[in-house]
């Protein structure tokens, strides 16, 4: 086992920003954020946005097409948990959702034609491997006859270290997989107990060695802080176990604890989350532990391997953002398939049936499961592209987007560069002439940069204060 990182954060990033950087917050996975969806957004405007990819595809216009299919499955309840999940012991649940899925899938390839080229591919939950190596491979030979996987593609899944073994791993590369990412979270035992949810250091280790030598081409392990009985001390140990594993990427989540929201939440004592000051502290020591071991700070919650692709695209100012973080994937049009998910298609945004029930029997009845979801107005494309470019590169230029939108930049957001101001007198942004450029510290806080250009954040804001005023 390696040693503890002794490296002082406040040399990295000073405290100041790391209390701006550990706020609740859109994480712009999409603009406007799912929040904002409206149920009058239905099938019908589904299948439109649907039909009007069609048409572009033919005339040889449309965006390269991605899939994410979710997995709702899970054998037992991680308290810190936000997701829509299913849990069961029950296995056999599984065939009737892969019968689902397959209507899904079949509807899709009815409306669009089958053999769309698809280039990027995740399985998400949930848990994708509750799914038995059957179960998955049947779900893979169904989206492969639906849809063409182009060469190269980035096939990735989600893996829940105590539903997995290195033999297993062999399985899912057979299957295709090439990217794989574990939930990780923490490896102390007091605060596995306390999330309940316990797997060993070495399971986990012989896990990414069983990855490596299947071949998977990244590894990623997702880490959470601000979890109960977490501290300083024991988070960075944490911090120097996974870093010894050496993942080509980590995503570092903040626990945010709403029990009213999320009822797993409710078995975790609030007097065991740790304070304001240690979440700081625990911040801090991820960032500047995983600098000093060569890791690149990616933006948000992501760092990977300076060698990484991820890493590259950072450098050479081709990040994009999609539903699951920082992508290396030019903007895609996003099928999203299963209970809950959410797809992009074109100017629209749709999310599916929350419940199994539901989602079951829009299925039954031949009609996409679609619940919720928005057409974007003209302006919120337009914010769009500035919040991407601000969330990806860092950079907004203004020539480029008053091209793409026909717009005057400094005219039609003369309100959000006069709210910049303060942050450029504190060094965190630069505005010249041509553009917008985020400093190196304020890459660290992008996210409150890009949140002056949200419309349905700052109209909430004023509303708030009007409500306070009368
Ligand atoms: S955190 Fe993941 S594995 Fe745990 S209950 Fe939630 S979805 Fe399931």
């Amino acid at each position: 086992m390696s040693q503890t990182l002794s490296i002082d954060p406040s040399r990295v990033i000073p405290d100041e920003l790391l209390r701006r950087l550990d706020v609740p917050g859109p994480r712009y996975t999409s603009y406007p954020t799912a929040d904002r969806f409206v149920e009058a957004f239905g099938p019908p405007d589904y299948r439109q946005a649907l039909r009007e990819r069609g048409q572009g595809a033919r005339v040889g216009g449309s965006a390269p097409l991605s899939l994410y299919v979710h997995v709702p499955f899970c054998e037992s309840v991680c308290y810190y948990c936000a997701c829509n999940k299913v849990i069961t012991k029950h296995h056999d649940k599984a065939a009737e959702y892969l019968d689902a899925l397959d209507i899904e899938i079949g509807l899709h390839a009815a409306e669009l034609g089958a053999g769309q080229p698809v280039s990027q591919l995740h399985l998400g939950g949930g848990s994708p491997t509750f799914l038995s190596d059957a179960e998955l491979a049947r779900l893979m030979a169904s989206l492969r006859a639906a849809f063409r996987i182009v060469p190269g593609a980035e096939i990735s899944i989600e893996v829940d270290p105590r539903t997995a073994s290195p033999a297993r791993l062999r399985e899912l590369a057979v299957m295709g997989f090439n990217r794989i990412s574990f939930g990780i979270q923490d490896f102390d035992p007091a605060v596995q107990q306390a999330v309940h949810r316990v797997q060993s250091f070495e399971s986990v280790r012989d896990l990414i060695a069983g990855a490596r030598e299947h071949g998977f081409e990244s590894i990623n392990a997702d880490l959470i802080y601000g979890l109960p009985k977490q501290t300083p001390a024991s988070f960075q140990r944490t911090i120097a176990q996974v870093t010894e594993l050496r993942p080509d990427r980590i995503a570092l989540y903040a626990y945010a604890h709403l029990p009213a929201r999320f009822k797993p939440q409710r078995r975790i004592d609030a007097a065991d989350l740790p304070p304001p000051e240690a979440r700081i502290r625990m911040l801090g020591a991820a960032i500047s532990g995983f600098m000093a071991q060569g890791y690149d700070y990616i933006g948000m919650d992501h760092f990977a391997l300076a060698n990484d692709s991820l890493a590259a695209a950072k450098r050479q100012g081709r990040l994009h953002r999609n539903f699951q973080g920082y992508s290396t994937q030019p903007d895609c049009d996003l099928i999203a398939l299963g209970v809950s998910s959410i797809g992009r298609m074109g100017a629209t945004y749709s999310q599916n049936a929350k419940t199994l029930p539901e989602y079951y029997d829009a299925l039954r009845q031949g009609q996409f499961p679609t619940v919720r979801g928005l057409a974007l107005t003209r302006d919120d494309v337009v914010r769009r592209a500035v919040i991407m470019a601000l969330m990806c590169q860092g950079r907004v230029e203004f020539e480029s987007i008053a091209l793409s939108h026909l717009i005057s930049f400094q005219e039609y957001f003369a309100a959000e560069l006069e709210a910049l101001q303060p942050m450029v007198a504190g060094g965190l942004v630069e505005i010249d002439a041509d553009a917008i450029q985020v400093t190196a510290s304020g890459w660290y806080f992008v996210r409150g940069v890009a949140m002056l250009f949200d419309r349905h954040l700052r109209a909430d804001q004023t509303r708030e204060r009007f409500s306070r005023i009368v």
